[in-house]
């Protein structure tokens, strides 16, 4: 054993950017108990039963109890965090050995099933006996999600908004945002308003677009609104985003198609819900809290995914939690762009922002730019597959 009993991390070994952020916070002259080493930059000794539960969140994040738990076919969680490479980076140093068991196993992982309120389980436990299994939450979505967006196709909205309300005020201290009057936002539309030649300059024929602008690149007025993902039908709310990059995406554009761009600027401060940028380290203290992100993380995942038009049912949960949000005052909803790089912002009054029109441009859209992920593929199905309906 070490002469000093090891009781933080350093930075060196971490690689996930949430524990990096956490130990840079406040770090201290320590040894690592992961690679053993003495350093400057080991996290603060009096931070790490919060350095435990923000690992087993980390671990209930990124990983399938089937990898962590033998009971599921996995290995333990001792060896699972050291030899991957998302959380900790095990191969940058030789001394991962027994030490490093101990110290996860006795630091980092007990007790396993503390309180729900005081921390993090990182196995499921029993049910009446019977072994339950946690999904990473990347996989899976959270219980309130799932349990809401059933309701939302059995009942009214407006049965299902106390509900909703109660789970918002869990959660908005930690997703308020402020946006002060002036900051500057985007918005596109396919399209340009109108054509011209310009006639006075001799043999110069010249193409000119006039992008959309003023009334014509706000949203449609109540009457002609269609549902959208934050909007019931005849509601007009405002789409915008960050950046101009990110509000061409937002119309996913085809190559060849003309788009005009333009900035907005907000007309008043605005308090918002952010649900783009909220952190897994601010609801890592406690499996409830935990529980609060996961759900956090569903909703932003909905906001920013476009459903095709056969799956309309898909917004009405969307609708509910962007009414709920209205009905406690805030101004928007602020998410993350799954096109762009950027952060999207829907204003629920338009008035809210107004158009710079000196900044409007059209532009022609050159390439597009696909990502990709490998999905389960069977070519050959044999008996046993079953055939979803
Ligand atoms: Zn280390």
């Amino acid at each position: 054993m070490n002469q000093t009993s090891p009781e933080g991390i350093c930075i060196d070994c971490a690689k996930e950017q949430e524990l990096r952020n956490f130990i840079l916070f406040q770090t201290e002259q320590g040894v690592c108990g992961y690679c053993q080493t003495s350093s400057q930059n080991v996290s603060a000794k009096q931070r790490l039963p919060e350095l435990s539960n923000l690992i087993k969140a980390l671990v209930r994040y990124y990983y399938d109890e089937s990898s962590y738990n033998r009971h599921w076919g996995g290995d333990d969680i001792e060896h699972l965090l050291m030899s991957e490479d998302i959380i900790f980076d095990p191969h940058r140093c030789c001394s991962i050995d027994d030490e490093t068991f101990i110290f996860i196993r006795e630091k980092l992982i007990e007790p396993a099933y503390p309180d729900e309120d005081k921390g993090v389980w990182i196995y499921a436990g029993f049910d009446d006996g019977i072994r339950l299994m946690q999904n990473a939450m990347i996989n899976q979505p959270s219980s309130f999600y799932s349990d809401l967006r059933y309701k939302t196709h059995m009942q009214n909205h407006h049965d299902l908004e106390e509900d909703v309300i109660s789970w918002l005020r869990g959660i908005d201290d930690r997703l308020s945002r402020t946006i002060d009057k002036g900051d500057i936002f985007w918005r596109s539309r396919i399209g340009y308003k109108d054509r011209y030649i310009k006639t006075s300059g001799g043999l110069d024929h010249t193409l000119h677009y006039q992008p959309f602008h003023a009334d014509s690149i706000m949203p449609p007025p109540p009457p002609l609104a269609s549902a959208g993902r934050i909007n019931r039908p005849n509601v007009s709310y405002l789409y915008l985003s960050t950046d101009e990059d990110t509000a061409i995406a937002e119309v996913r554009p085809h190559p060849g198609h003309q788009v005009s761009t333009i900035q907005f600027q907000t007309t008043t401060t605005l308090k918002v819900i952010d649900f783009g940028t909220a952190k897994l380290s601010q609801f890592s203290s406690s499996d409830r809290e935990l529980n609060k992100y996961h759900s956090i993380l569903d909703f932003n995942r909905s906001f920013s995914t476009p459903v095709t038009p056969e799956e309309k049912g898909k917004y009405l949960i969307t609708q509910l939690v962007a009414d709920c949000i209205r009905r406690l005052g805030y101004q928007g909803i602020s998410f993350s762009s799954s096109v762009g790089s950027g952060e999207n912002l829907c204003l629920f009054s338009p008035s809210n922002a107004s158009t710079i029109d000196q900044s409007a441009s059209v532009k022609t859209i050159k390439s597009l730019h696909y990502t990709h992920e490998n999905q389960n593929s069977v070519l050959n199905p044999d008996d046993s597959f079953y055939k979803l309906k």
